[in-house]
């Protein structure tokens, strides 16, 4: 017989002061039905994927019924939303159920995403559509797949029951997974209730949780302010990259732990142009791509303002230790940037002569309007004579105003110290050729929710998978969307 065992939890958040919460158990569904279960993430994080799939698996994942050692909570936090400050938001449809350790012995929390009211609702349903559950299982995994750090999508059920958004929708929830749901937002919804013990009792449960070598620093609370910056730095860098934007980049939508959370209206380019708008309610394009760095940034310094008080006990030399580690985010975000953009390329070595290809090479593909992830797909075939791989020349052609940036290209891959097929192996290995496309996970919930075929969607969640690994085969999923397929807006739908 089958050993099936719930996972072990062991919840930190609910021990910490009354104010930082709800208690707050899920509502049950009629007739949930499983969708997917994510069997690598399961085993990573020591559940059992029998135990997941089954009867009683599911009525936790529908919240129908409480694991043994979880403790139901919906987590107060306040936030910027669009620039405006909104000091009450909070899990209006979320519920954390609790922590476990992973087999890597580190803590995830899991949350269920729509599983019904909370305290912190307001005029909300406390529900999700399907389609935004399934919209954030495929990139929030796609992401995963491409090394960006990232909420995870254990699990997709159905509720079988409708829920009213411009029309009846049926009704999903998400079993999301992360290092913690720990938000800007939940910093200031502490300091907007005048409340600092209750910033520095979260100051310290992030510094115990994320940044323990802060602990050590002469100004822990500098140590972790500059540890979030260097992050969130980073993983602006990696969005950037891919050509990604998150779309709704909120102070209660940015994750102390620098992981991205809040797969909304999130897209990814597919040809290059840096003022590049998906969302449909980010009507003034205040977080289009180009945006992304600066807003970063600008979200941070709220985190920096409410730690103040804690940073020094000279408010000088407080206001001082923040504003330092704010200006450090501009350095600290161009140098991860242009060292990813330099590897994409091949080169090793990030030089002044590698930034200057780079912003070339992008200006360059925006007069083109050369699709973004295809030219250094492309790019890196060529790097090299030798062809041990499928190509994508068959969909798609390098546009013919990069010949004589080529040149220059090749004059600096040719001081690199690497050979040529070495440097092609590495580009092939961080050029995707698969990401998820508007306009294929358009395709794949359309698909689920009108015609209540899955199919598609578990097939887009496996070729996501493995990104890099291009097969003609496949071709459908890495080429540009013709015309009549563009997603021009992405709603969230929510
Ligand atoms: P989001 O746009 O998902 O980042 O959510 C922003 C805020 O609105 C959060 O406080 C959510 O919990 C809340 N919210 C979003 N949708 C709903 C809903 N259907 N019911 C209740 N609260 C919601
Ligand atoms: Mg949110």
């Amino acid at each position: 017989m089958i050993q099936l065992t719930s996972p072990h939890f062991d919840n930190t958040y609910v021990k910490l002061p009354e104010q930082f919460y709800a208690h707050q158990k899920p509502t049950p569904v009629s007739a949930p039905q499983l969708i997917r279960v994510n069997h690598a993430l399961a085993a990573q994080l020591g559940i059992s994927t029998e135990w997941l799939a089954s009867a009683q698996g599911l009525q936790i994942l529908a919240g129908n019924d409480i694991a043994p050692g979880s403790e139901p909570i919906a987590t107060a936090y306040a936030g910027h939303q669009f620039g405006g400050w909104n000091p009450r938001l909070g899990d209006g449809r979320a519920v954390l159920l609790g922590e476990i350790i992973g087999t890597d012995g580190k803590r995830y929390d899991l949350q269920l995403k729509g599983a019904g009211r909370t305290p912190f609702a307001r005029g909300g349903d406390g529900r999700s559509p399907l389609g935004p559950v399934l919209r954030e299982y495929v990139v929030s995994e796609a992401m995963a797949a491409l090394g960006v750090p990232t909420s995870r999508s254990l699990a997709a059920v159905a509720t079988g029951e409708q829920v009213m958004r411009e029309s009846p929708q049926p009704g999903g929830i998400l079993t999301r997974v992360s290092s913690s749901h720990i938000r800007i937002g939940t910093f200031q919804y502490f300091d907007g209730i005048g409340d600092v013990e209750g910033v520095r009792a979260l100051a310290d449960h992030v510094i115990a949780r994320h940044y323990p070598e802060s602990a050590k620093a002469a100004r822990p609370y500098v140590a972790l302010l500059q540890s979030v910056i260097a992050k969130q730095a980073e993983l602006i860098a990696q969005w950037q990259q891919l050509g990604f934007i998150h779309g709704v980049m909120n102070t209660d939508n940015m994750l102390v732990s620098g992981e991205t959370i809040d797969y909304g209206p999130c897209a990814f380019m597919d040809e290059y142009d840096a003022n590049t708008v998906f969302s449909s309610i980010d009507r003034g394009g205040r977080y289009a791509y180009a945006n992304q760095p600066a807003i970063g940034q600008w979200n941070l310094a709220w985190l920096a303002r409410v730690l103040l008080p804690l940073l020094d006990p000279d408010e000088d030399a407080a206001i001082e230790a923040a504003q330092q580690a704010i200006d450090g985010y501009v350095t600290l975000y161009h140098s991860a940037y242009n060292e990813l953009m330099a590897k994409k390329l091949g080169l090793n070595r990030n030089s002044e002569a590698s930034v200057i290809l780079i912003a070339e090479l992008l200006e360059l593909m925006a007069a083109a309007q050369a699709d973004y992830t295809l030219t250094f797909r492309r790019l890196a075939e060529i790097a090299s004579p030798h062809l041990g791989f499928e190509s994508v020349a068959d969909i798609f052609e390098l546009p013919d105003n990069l010949a004589l940036w080529a040149e220059k290209w090749r004059a600096l891959l040719a001081r690199e110290e690497t050979t040529a097929v070495q440097r092609q192996e590495q580009m092939l290995a961080l050029n995707p050729a698969f990401i998820a496309r508007n306009h294929l996970v358009e395709e794949v919930i359309r698909k689920a929710v009108d015609e209540n075929d899955l199919r598609p969607f578990h097939q887009l969640v496996e070729r996501l998978g493995a990104p890099c690994d291009f097969q003609l085969a496949d071709a459908h999923y890495a080429r540009p969307p013709a015309a009549e397929q563009r997603v021009l807006n992405t709603f969230c739908g929510t």
